[in-house]
């Protein structure tokens, strides 16, 4: 995990969320070209996508203060 990352978030809670999401119901925040947020759009902490070994997590643009 690279510095600066919030805490991640359980493997087996995001396996959850993205058997339960719809993809029209994901957040769809962009990673890469072939990767992009499938936890349910408005959640709490990282943005993250796949299973596995290509689980990644990532920082939410942090608000404006
Ligand atoms: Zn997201």
């Amino acid at each position: 995990m690279a510095p600066g990352f919030a805490t991640p978030v359980d493997d087996a809670r995001l396996g959850l969320e993205f058997a339960w999401t719809a993809w029209a119901d994901s957040c769809r925040d962009k990673y890469s070209l072939a990767q992009c947020c499938r936890r349910p759009s408005g959640h709490d902490g990282n943005h993250a996508s796949g299973f596995g070994e290509g689980r990644q997590q990532w920082l939410q643009d942090a608000p404006p203060t």
